[in-house]
Order: C-alpha cells, then structure tokens, then sequence
C-alpha cells in the first residue's frame, strides 16, 4: 500500500469507517469501553443515508418513534418527533443532535474516503489509505458503511450528451431543486421514485416517468404525531423495543399476524386488509404471517393492492401499467407513498412503459424510449443502489490471502453478516448475510453494535489479539442463508435482493431471512458459546508467528 504516513498512523484500537447511524453507535460504544477509535467519513457531516438521499419527498418507511436509537432512555425520551414517518431532513437533525449529546464529532475525519484495507498478519493489524493519500492503521476494522449506499446510475448512452440537468435520488444537491417550469423525465419507480414523483408533479410544468416494473406500494398515512401518541411510546418503549427485538420479524413493534390468509374467508380478509389499508404503511404486509411464504396467501394481498391501484387511477389502461403483476408482493421492497397513484391522474404527468418501449439513449434534449423522444429540461435518475456489497466492491480490501471481491466473485460469503473468513479483525455492521435491509434498520444496527462491542471487550479480558470466522462456519452459515431465502417466494422476483438490479451482479439473495428475534438469538448463542464458529488469536501466539 503506497502513501505518504501522517499524524494518521497513529495506532489505534478501531477504525469505523461510516459516521452514519451504524457507525456512531459503534464509536458511542466503544469509547465507553475505553477503546481508542477514529471514524473515517466521506461526507462532511454525520447521517449516512440520510444525509445524501435529500430528494423531494425522502421519507422512512418505519415509524419515527421506532426508527430511532434505544440505547439511551434519555435520548429516547426527550428526542421530539414530529410525524409519524420522519422527513430526511428530520432525521438528518437527530442524527447531528445525537453526535452533539455524546460528544461524537471529536473522534470523527469528515471528508475523507476510505479507498483501501489490507490485513498485516505479523502485525495482526489493517492499514487503512485515504483519497487524500494518508494512511491509519488499528487492531480492528469496523465497515459501517451502510447497504443501500452505493448509488446506482446506468449506462445509458448519451448521458453526458443531455442539455439539462441530471440528479441522482442519492445524491441529491443539498441546496435543493427548483423544478417549477421544467419539464422532468424521473427514471424508475422504486422507493424513492414513489417518494419524489407526487411532490415533483406539484412543483414540475411536466413529469415524464419513465417505468420499466411497476411496484406494490401501501399508503403511508403519514401525519403529524399527537403529544398523547408520544407520550404513549415513551411511556411504554421499555416493553416495546424489546418486542421489535426479540419478537418481531422485522423489528417492527405491531400487531404480529397469528395465522394465515386462507385461514379467513373472503369476507373477513378483505376486511383485515382493509383495515391495514386505512392503517397505512408496512404492517400491511404482516396482515397474515404468510404472505411471504405461500403463493396463494400472496396472491390475496397483491390482488387487494391492484384493486386498490384500480380504483384509484381514473384511466384504466394506466392503471393497468401501474398494476404489478410480474413478481409475488412483497418480494421487491414494499414501497410507502404519500398521493403516489392519485398523481398520475394529474394532467401533467404521464407514464412511459419502458418494458414494452425501451429507454434507446438519452439525447441532447431528452430521452429517446421505443423510437420517440419524450424533450425533457431535467432527469431525475431514482435508479437505486448497488446495494449491500457495492459500498465494499468499491474499496480494494485486502485480507490475509485475496481481495473482498475475488472471494465474493460469485457473491458474498459471510458468517452472520458480521465477519469473513479470510478477513480477521474486519466486522461489518448489517453486512450480507444479515436481516439487515429486511428489517428495521435501527434495531440491526443496534443489535450488530452491542454484538461487537461485547466481543471486543470479551478479546481484551482474555488478551486475545485476533477474531476470523472459521471457513466451515462461513460455508455453513452462506448455506443456511440461502436455504431459509429459498423457502419464501423472496427469489422470484428480479430485485435488489438478489442483486438483479445490476447488470452482470451474481443473483444470490444477499440479507438473511430468517427473522430478527431468531437471528438475534443465534448470534447471542455463537457468543455464549466462546465465539463459536471464530478461530481467536492470543496475543503472545500472534507476536510469535
Ligand atoms: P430501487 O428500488 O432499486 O428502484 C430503482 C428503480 O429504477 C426501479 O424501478 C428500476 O426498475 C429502475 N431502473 C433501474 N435501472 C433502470 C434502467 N436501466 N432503465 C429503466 N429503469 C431502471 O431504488 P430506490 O427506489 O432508490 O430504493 C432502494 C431501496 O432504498 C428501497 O427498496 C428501500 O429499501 C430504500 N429506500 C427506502 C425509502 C424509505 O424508507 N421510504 C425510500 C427510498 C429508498 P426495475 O424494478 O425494473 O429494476
């Protein structure tokens, strides 16, 4: 590794690389264990996602009062949110309150990217360079780089010949957009489409959208949150984060479904969807426990949503292209949305098939799909992530034998998501493998967390110097992931999941599917059992080699 040393080899215990939700958790924790640690960020400020993802209309999925830390009761009682699902910028505030409450920022580089790793093995150490050229080295490598982090835009020819503007959903300006007057071409329909398209139109003289798969998307019944429903989750949040945590599937406290849809008839489902309907939001998809497993329970929420879809959009051949009926619900990211169908009986909005009409090139004044030109003053590119190892494939990580991306070639091998063979002293925080992007997001944060602060402290007590997965426990653990994903109608769809979004990416399902409480309780078990399934290093044994 070339580079000039700097104040930055300074020997330290950690390097976190990520100053998002993960990461400053992880420098909170291990700062209180008396760990000398430095985070390593490439943005200029604290937030992760939520500090790139500013589009027009960027919200969460999960509810404020869950989509937020539960390690401080303070934090949690006095933190005021405001809606039932947070804007970003919302989320972006609490972020930067809580590097302000726990004094984070003194430990944190801004504005500097990691651009590689690799293990020393005499040393037992990973050096680690910068953009800058600088280097740092320590005991401990924590990736917290997020999952959906490493934005996506395709190769379509002529982009850069476009007379207009070009944003990314995740990359979005900080001084925002002024759409009023411009006719705005937003290219795909997932999340965050679904998010910016209605408040784009409000805004926009036109919206062309152009929509290669149409999405299930559930109302998010968004609204401001009353003092007598805060109090309520304060008042209770002992009692409930333990359920998201040791309960919950997805880490969402909510009514648990207790049988299955066929179990009800006509009637009385509709009426349960229905009311999950008016409910709004992800609970939705947990109306029955399994929607996710059986094609037939499947098929009775899918058909609800395009009824719903049908009901919604005034002209019916549209409303047909916005009907998803290629892949089970659920399968691809379920979506929230605030007026997203209602818009496309705007006038000012209309929708290109570019399944049946695909996108050929961008041109100068606009995109040109199936043999016309929609003229175009400004793209919207809302095409996604190279999601859950993109952000690693990026880095050159180098381990004790190979790169990250020659072992994860045929797509990544892990063990709980949280360490790889090959790689000691290297944690990931939500890495593949791990419930991760199928839960909320907070909750596996946090668990990932205390996991590898315990076991950091463990090693110390026991002067133990290294920690690497043991190649049967990964094998082992890489199956069992694909087996439980195999079990549910998960793999049929062509979506992020698999990696199916990126052109030549291995289709293998990356996030473990098995649920929270039951992950949770594996990783507890690995570690009562001495680390099970890890080779450990002592101290004086890894001086001598
Ligand atoms: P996404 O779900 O991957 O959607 C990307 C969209 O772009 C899809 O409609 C995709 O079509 C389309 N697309 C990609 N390449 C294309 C091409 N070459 N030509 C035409 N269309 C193309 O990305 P996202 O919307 O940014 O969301 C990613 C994830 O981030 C979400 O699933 C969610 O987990 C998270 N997210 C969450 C929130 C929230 O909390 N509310 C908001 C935003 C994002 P295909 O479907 O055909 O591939």
């Amino acid at each position: 590794m070339t580079g000039p040393d700097t104040h930055e080899t300074q020997e330290r215990d950690a390097i976190i690389v990520g100053a998002g939700f993960s990461g400053l958790y992880m420098l909170h924790r291990l700062r209180a264990l008396g760990f000398s640690v430095r985070v390593y960020e490439q943005a200029s400020d604290v937030g992760g996602t939520w500090y790139w993802n500013r589009y027009p209309g960027a919200r969460c999925d999960v509810e404020s009062m869950q989509y937020s830390y539960s390690f401080s009761n303070a934090l949690q009682q006095e933190w005021q949110w405001t809606e039932r699902y947070a804007g970003q910028a919302e989320i972006l505030r609490y972020a930067l309150h809580v590097a302000e409450r726990f004094d984070l920022r003194r430990d944190i580089t801004f504005d500097t990217r990691v651009t590689e790793a690799a293990f020393d093995e005499t040393a037992q150490r990973w050096t680690v360079a910068f953009d800058d050229g600088t280097r740092a080295s320590a005991s401990f490598l924590i990736m917290a780089i997020g999952c959906l982090s490493n934005a996506r835009t395709p190769d379509f020819p002529g982009l850069s010949e476009f007379a207009g503007k070009v944003w990314h959903t995740g990359h979005w300006p900080h001084e925002g957009v002024d759409f009023s007057g411009l006719r705005v071409g937003v290219i795909g329909t997932g999340s965050s489409a679904i998010q910016a398209i209605p408040v784009i139109a409000r805004e926009a003289k036109h919206v062309t959208v152009f929509q290669r798969t149409p999405n299930y998307s559930i109302p998010a019944r968004n609204r401001p949150l009353t003092d007598d429903e805060r109090t309520w989750w304060r008042a209770n949040y002992a009692r409930v984060r333990q359920s998201a945590r040791r309960e919950a599937r997805n880490g969402i406290f909510a009514d648990y479904p207790v049988k299955g849809a066929l179990e009800d008839d006509d009637e009385t489902r509709r009426r349960r969807f229905e009311g999950r309907w008016e409910q709004g939001g992800i609970p939705f998809m947990s109306a029955y426990n399994d929607i996710s497993l059986d094609e037939s329970a499947n098929d009775t929420a899918a058909n609800f949503v395009r009824e719903k879809i049908g009901a919604v959009v005034k002209d019916p051949g549209l409303a047909a292209l916005l009907q998803p009926t290629s892949y089970p619900i659920g399968t691809k990211r379920i979506c929230l949305d605030t007026d997203y169908f209602e818009t496309f009986n705007r006038d000012n909005v209309t929708l290109v098939d570019v399944r049946a009409a695909p996108i050929e090139r961008i041109t100068a004044a606009g995109v040109r799909a199936g043999g016309t030109e929609h003229a175009l003053d400004a793209i919207v590119l809302a095409t996604g992530f190279d999601a859950m190892t993109g952000s690693f494939a990026k880095l050159d990580i180098r381990g004790r034998r190979e790169t990250l991306n020659a072992k994860w070639a045929e797509g990544p091998k892990t063990y709980l998501g949280l360490m790889i063979a090959g790689f000691p002293n290297m944690f990931m925080i939500t890495g593949p493998g791990s419930p991760s992007v199928l839960s909320n997001m907070m909750v596996s944060i946090e668990q990932h967390v205390d996991w590898i602060a315990d076991c950091l402290a463990w090693l110390r007590e026991r002067d133990i110097a290294g920690i690497e997965a043991a190649q049967h426990a990964e094998d082992q653990w890489v199956a069992h992931v694909n087996e439980v994903a195999q079990a549910t109608l998960y793999p049929r769809a062509a979506s992020w999941y698999m990696g199916a979004n990126i052109p030549g990416k291995p289709r293998v399902f990356l996030p473990y599917i098995g649920g929270v409480p039951v992950y949770r309780q594996i990783c507890d078990d690995v570690a009562a059992k001495g680390y099970e399934g890890f080779a450990l290093t002592p101290r004086h044994r890894a001086a001598a080699e």
